[in-house]
């Protein structure tokens, strides 16, 4: 079958406001079975990452003084692909219905014959505001509410929104694309009768790292935000319930709420941090500081492995995920599982041992530290070292505490480094000038060597980072970071990815609260 003979399908996918996990499960389904996807400006960008690598991907982005695509072009665009038998996603902010445009693509696309699913997102009319801490509705103060562009100027004549209606239609007003003509909204407003003094606010790039929430009065808020700043994209809002904003802002709400929290492990590792921070509303900025480099001596690890097999080694201990990862990959390669026989396994923790029990080994030992002094003096306490072989496949340049304490005990230690924690070639710009602007509330340190290669990537200056909040995992990497000059405010008890967060979780939430309610 030729691709033309093959029937397409368009999906008019929400992207959500801004944040990529607010999508649908729908929505993300379609993306990631997508032979093309056209986005818009708005659309979260890390979502394009969720199509498959082979997809084409087409900027549709209409910035106001960047027009890219017509909707002529996008709509022709769409019928071309979808007509060729293409499964297309046509992925937008917000909901696809609201001030999208997406009437006119599915109406065009029905007359050109092309299937289309409409796949609904969460509009930023309602999910950015409570996301900045406005309700559109709220109990007592208001039951309903209005959502209207403010694109148009109101002053001029064949302007079709009529704020005299819109003002009293509702008690919460919301006015998309609003930020340029603010001042004539709320004049607008004001003159149809609403008093000056009722509430107002704005978020900006609700969702989105760079959230920010202003309030005012109608009278005040285009004064307020000139002065702060504020830009597009922005929700305006009108109505008691922004009066709420300060009680129910998002970081009064929850500790990590709003912060902006740097990741500093590798990225094949972040990604259980990344989603335990995001569940929190924390923003993770992503910055690995180590790149797992395979520094692999052939020789020495065939050597290990034949020895292992031969029941050599007494024990092989661990002391990271990475080591059980490029090891077992290696011994699959000349061998399997059943080269470990009787052989020992120590984990030097959870993380490690959960690499350990996936790939189908139960570590013998666990320390209750996961920290090599407690691993050395683990595996002493358990006796029989003198005589005894041990192979300890690891990083280059680990520290010398292990191998020490057991040669010490008479046992023979085969170091075998197996990869380098070396910082990334190409660190994400962003991330960077995020951490060199000062931007980053929360430093998360993982090991010792994400402390040693931040500063190496940062030039040896860490002065960015301190107001900021700076976490461990552990003593070990608490100890390194303040060798590098920080303060360290959080160092977890439990040494795992769960208990960096939940320490942090509770030191920031004894800090004061920035709003008290009267
Ligand atoms: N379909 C979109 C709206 C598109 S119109 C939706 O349902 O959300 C574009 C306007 O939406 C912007 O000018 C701004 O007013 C608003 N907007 C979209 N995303 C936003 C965000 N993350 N933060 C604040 N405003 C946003």
């Amino acid at each position: 079958m030729t691709p033309s003979e093959r029937l397409g399908h368009v999906w008019l996918v929400g992207g959500g406001p801004g944040d990529p996990g607010l999508i649908t499960v729908a929505g993300l389904e379609a993306i990631r079975r997508a032979e093309v996807v056209v986005h818009d400006r708005l659309s979260p960008p890390e979502l394009l990452r969720e199509a498959p690598e082979e997809a084409l991907i087409l900027d549709a982005g209409k910035s106001p003084d960047n027009q890219r695509m017509t909707q002529e072009q996008i709509n022709a665009a769409l019928i071309e692909h979808g007509g060729a038998g293409k499964r297309v996603v046509r992925l937008k902010g917000g909901d696809p219905y609201v001030f999208g445009r997406g009437g006119e693509e599915a109406m065009a696309l029905a007359e050109a014959r092309v299937p289309c699913t409409v796949i609904p997102g969460v509009t930023s009319a309602i999910g950015g505001l409570a996301a900045g801490g406005v309700p559109v509705t709220h109990r007592g103060i208001a039951t309903s509410f209005t959502v209207v562009t403010g694109h148009e100027d109101p002053s001029k004549p064949e302007a079709q929104v009529r704020w005299d209606a819109l003002a009293h239609a509702s008690e919460t007003l919301v006015v998309l694309m609003g930020v340029e003509r603010l001042e004539a909204i709320a004049a607008a407003i004001v003159q149809a009768g609403r008093d000056a003094s009722t509430p107002a606010a704005l978020v900006q790039e609700a969702t989105t790292p760079h959230q920010r929430t202003v309030t005012g009065t109608l009278a005040t808020i285009a004064d307020v935000a000139r002065s702060e700043g504020i830009t597009n994209p922005a929700l305006f809002v009108v109505g008691e319930v922004a009066a709420l904003q300060p009680f129910l802002d998002p970081a009064r709400l929850a500790p990590l709420a709003g912060k902006r929290v740097l990741v500093t492990r590798s990225r094949s590792q972040a990604s259980s941090l990344v989603s335990a921070l995001r569940l929190e509303g924390a923003f993770p900025v992503e910055l690995p500081a180590i790149e797992v480099q395979q520094r692999v001596d052939d020789e020495a690890l065939r050597d290990a492995i034949s020895l292992l097999d031969a029941s050599g080694y007494r024990w092989v201990v661990f002391t990271s995920a990475n080591a059980v990862e490029v090891f077992l990959d290696a011994l699959m390669q000349q061998r399997d599982l059943r080269a470990f026989g009787d052989t020992r396994i120590c984990a030097i923790g959870p993380a490690t041992a959960q690499a350990l029990v996936t790939r189908g080994l139960r570590p013998d030992l666990v320390p209750a530290e996961a920290i090599g002094e407690d691993v050395a003096r683990a595996l002493v306490a358990r006796g029989g070292l003198e005589g005894a072989r041990v192979l300890l496949p690891r990083a280059e340049l680990a520290r010398d505490v292990i191998p020490d304490t057991l040669r010490g005990a008479g046992a023979e230690v085969d170091d075998l480094p197996l990869y380098l924690a070396a910082p990334p070639a190409e660190p994400p710009a962003e991330a960077l000038a995020l951490v060199r602007g000062g931007h980053i509330d929360v430093v998360t340190f993982t090991s010792s060597s994400t402390v040693r290669n931040l500063a190496d990537l940062l030039g040896g200056d860490l002065s960015p980072l301190a107001g900021a909040t700076v976490a461990c995992i552990g003593p070990a990497t608490a100890e390194t970071a303040r060798e590098a000059g920080l303060t360290v405010h959080v160092s977890a008890e439990t040494h795992t990815i769960e208990g960096l967060v939940s320490a942090l979780r509770s030191y920031l939430h004894a800090q004061p609260s920035p709003v008290e309610v009267p």
